[in-house]
């Protein structure tokens, strides 16, 4: 009889990894994943329920996602063929990967270059496919760092370079010419701006993508009140587009969240708008009550604020989370992450909440 042996079969690089887990345990408060907060009215979600209830439930969804793509498109100004559907951007970014993996480079592996902090499913969806994963750290700004990242480029000749702007998790919108000297001197890599949180920003960089060819945008619609319908995009140039396609699974997206996602983009745009703006005044109080409590943050573009706390964060961390507060930490990566925490900017009561235990937290640890 033969033996099974799993280890045998799995990819080697699973060893090293970890799944992606937020914390599951229930609190009162959860400013801790960069949702917003639910702000819709009464009868709006009625809408959203009555458009749901048109879906045909024993059939497969539209493969090609047509309706959907095509509000997308009107919305930004291109053609659908240069936007490719994803459950989430998650799964664009998986996409992206599976795709542009020809070996180049150094050790004949596809490389793959973002900066350290950043969103971690960049090198999670990388090291999953046996790639090589290059992160250089922001500079003291936590902007991006010019000539480091010139010469992790020059020494690694990446596939692909994700840059998230505003970035996760520090809030940061990208210097545009640092940006833009980035794409000219990629060396022919893909530069993929992750664009998750630009509707809190002050301008978004669609125009890099009209004037560079190795650009490509992702969007999606977890941040700005539907991160249940985990649908995300990219605006790419219509041929890496029909290639991102061809990796793609053919119903890949559900029904209803394709019905609910056009209705959002073609409907609710005074809503989204509305939450948007609800979130952006929230953030500049949530901002003013820490910077009285002595707490030190970058300017945010994003819902959320990275914050450094007087006391040490992981004890500032624990004493929100005695209080019902989940927030998200980073003490477990040590450096200069561990000084920081990521507080997502909540509904009116629960920023005061969390304003009212940080005054308590901070005015006691003096
Ligand atoms: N990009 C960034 C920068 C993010 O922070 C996140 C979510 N945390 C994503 C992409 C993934 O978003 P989605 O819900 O569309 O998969």
């Amino acid at each position: 009889m033969s033996t099974f042996d799993l280890d045998s079969l799995l990819a080697p690089e699973l060893a090293a990894l970890s799944s992606y887990l937020p914390d599951l345990r229930s609190y009162p408060i959860r400013l801790d994943a960069n949702e917003a907060p639910p702000l819709l009215g009464k009868d709006v979600l009625a809408r959203l329920v009555q458009a749901a209830g048109q879906v045909t439930w024993e059939r497969y969804p539209d493969p090609t996602a047509r309706e959907l793509r095509g509000a997308i498109a009107s919305r930004l100004g291109v053609t659908a063929d240069e936007i490719v559907v994803g459950a989430g951007s998650d799964e664009i970014i998986a996409l992206l990967l599976t795709a542009l993996s020809r070996p180049r480079g150094q050790g004949g592996q596809a490389t793959v270059l973002t900066t350290s902090p950043t969103f971690v499913m960049y090198r999670q969806h990388a090291r999953v496919r046996g790639q090589r994963v290059v992160e250089v750290p922001l500079d003291e700004e936590w902007d991006l760092p010019g000539v480091a990242l010139d010469q992790a480029i020059e020494a690694t000749a990446p596939n692909v370079i994700f840059v998230a702007s505003p970035n996760n998790p520090t809030g940061v919108l990208a210097d545009p010419a640092r940006l833009e000297h980035l794409i000219q001197r990629s060396s022919g890599a893909l530069v993929v701006i992750d664009e998750a949180y630009v509707d809190y920003a002050c301008r978004d960089q669609l125009h890099l993508y009209r004037r560079h060819p190795n650009v490509a945008v992702m969007r999606t619609l977890s941040k700005v009140g539907f991160a249940s319908l985990r649908v995300g995009y990219v605006l790419a140039r219509p041929e890496l587009a029909a290639a991102l396609d061809k990796a793609r699974s053919p119903y890949n997206l559900p029904a209803a969240s394709q019905r609910l996602a056009t209705m959002v983009l073609a409907e609710l745009g005074v809503e989204v708008a509305t939450t948007v703006r609800t979130v952006v005044a929230e953030r500049e109080r949530m901002a003013r009550g820490l910077g009285e409590l002595g707490v030190q943050f970058p300017a945010s573009e994003a819902n959320f604020l990275w914050i450094r706390t007087p006391a040490p964060a992981d004890q500032v961390h624990a004493e929100l989370g005695k209080r019902g507060i989940l927030v998200r930490s980073f003490f477990a990566q040590g450096g200069r992450l561990a000084q920081q925490l990521r507080v997502t900017v909540g509904t009116a009561a629960e920023n005061d909440r969390f304003l009212e235990a940080m005054r308590e937290i901070l005015g006691a640890s003096k």
